[in-house]
């Protein structure tokens, strides 16, 4: 590497996050490893460009790579989520949220989204972050007794509250999202329906989670979690129409389409010049994920879920909602007496990362909690399967049960080596 010669701070520090990704389990459900092709994409000179505006409208010269670059990856997009419209220049996942509700509400507007503590994201509301800021947003949440959306409260707060859209989607929901029942709430009291489908995209894709693209106005999702993509914000819709509000119109008089005034929140609403290098990097990610080998990994990903589920549920722990549909399960330590910050931290001490996660109903604040997140895109894309799921799930419930016997955590951290020796990941970096 060149960065060896010139920067070898910087490379120190490269080297020794690619050894703690290669020699750690990586368990944490938002996040992935990309492809070598990805990653040389993602790290390539398209980082250099300037392009503001859209392919064939660029408020710069010399655009006609990144063009080519950008169509591509809308197109990919849109066949892989089958959807009419993919804008690909969010940045992150949050940005994709704020340009949609900026679109499609007027400040102060009500809007009902999942509650954070209950699987929702700080987008979809939090008082600390510009959602609950800007609008006034009323939070829905699960079912005390079976850990899913409470569709009673879904349909009282929205009759009472008549919000002007409804997000679907979270975090932390181990469940499909149910976009039909929102949809009948939507249609009820006349909201647009959001879905974030940050999480579960690339089981989306692969159809192993079902499709808001029938169903929902709007969809948002991030390209690096299932998707396995590079860091970033993705906004798509299935049917594009006439804008509603008051009728937007160009110069020549002709209706704008919502798609129009999506492109220009995210350009110039809320973003300048979009990441041509990511863009390109999302492009090569849509590739790898249209192929058929995407979907075995996709199914692997959920089998490996279930798995850890089921393991998890045999030695008697207490699992929010009782199991998983998708890639991710969240299990409640409020019955192991330890809380999800020291789990998290013994854990880690063995290199197993995990995070630290809020369950329904939470008595412990959001630093402590009682729960931790687990999910399985990462080991996944390493080639791990059911025989080391139920080994890691065995090495989590030795930790969790003793989090203070330091021989045992050294036991565990060789073990943790032992079966990431076995799943090489980025051999070719290491320097
Ligand atoms: C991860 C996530 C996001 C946003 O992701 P960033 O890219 O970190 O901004 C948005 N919504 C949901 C539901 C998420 O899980």
């Amino acid at each position: 590497m060149i960065l060896e010669n010139t920067d070898s701070k910087m490379y120190n520090i490269l080297q020794n996050e690619i050894r703690r990704e290669d020699e750690t389990l990586e368990l944490i459900a938002s996040e992935n490893f990309v492809s070598n092709s990805v990653l040389e994409m993602a790290g390539g000179v398209m980082t250099n460009k300037y392009a503001e505006g859209y392919p064939g409208k660029r408020y710069y010269g010399g655009c006609q790579h990144v063009d080519e670059a950008e169509i591509l990856a809308q197109d990919r997009a849109k066949s892989l989520f089958s959807a009419t419209y993919a804008n690909v220049q969010p940045h992150s996942g949050s940005q994709a949220n704020m340009a949609v509700l900026m679109t499609f509400l007027e400040i102060g507007d009500t809007v009902m989204g999942l509650d954070l503590a209950h699987g929702g994201h700080l987008t979809h509301g939090s008082p600390v972050n510009f959602s609950g800021q800007l609008f006034n947003f009323v939070s829905y949440h699960v079912h005390h007794d079976t850990g899913r959306v409470d569709f009673d409260e879904v349909w009282d707060l929205a009759r009472k509250h008549k919000p002007k859209m409804i997000i679907c989607g979270g975090s932390a929901y181990p469940r499909f999202i149910e976009f039909e029942q929102f949809r009948e709430v939507a249609d009820e009291v006349n909201a647009f329906l959001m879905a974030d489908i940050a999480h579960p995209a690339g089981l989306v894709a692969t159809g192993l989670h079902p499709s808001p693209i029938p169903t929902c106005d709007v969809i948002t999702t991030t390209t690096h979690k299932t998707l396995r993509g590079p860091r970033g914000g993705m906004i798509m819709m299935g049917e594009d129409k006439e804008n509603p509000w008051g009728k937007v119109a160009t110069k020549s008089g002709r209706v704008k389409r919502i798609s129009e005034l999506i492109d220009s929140m995210v350009m110039p609403g809320i973003q300048g010049g979009p990441l041509m290098h990511i863009i390109a990097a999302k492009a090569v990610a849509f590739g790898e994920a249209l192929k058929p080998e995407f979907r075995e990994y996709t199914r692997q990903i959920v089998d490996n879920a279930k798995c850890i589920a089921e393991e998890f549920l045999s030695r008697g722990y207490n699992l929010v909602s009782g199991g998983t549909d998708t890639h991710l399960v969240l299990i409640d330590l409020t019955e192991n007496g330890i809380t999800g910050k020291k789990a998290e931290n013994s854990l880690e001490k063995v290199g197993i990362t995990v995070n630290k996660n809020m369950v329904p109903f939470d008595q412990k604040s959001p630093f402590v909690t009682s729960g931790i997140r687990i999910g399985t895109p990462a080991v996944t894309t390493r080639g791990m399967k059911q025989d080391e799921m139920k080994t890691i799930v065995a090495l989590i419930d030795k930790v969790v049960s003793s989090p203070d016997s330091e021989d045992l955590l050294s036991t565990v951290m060789s073990e943790v080596q032992d079966i990431c020796k076995d799943f090489p990941l980025y051999k070719e970096l290491i320097g």
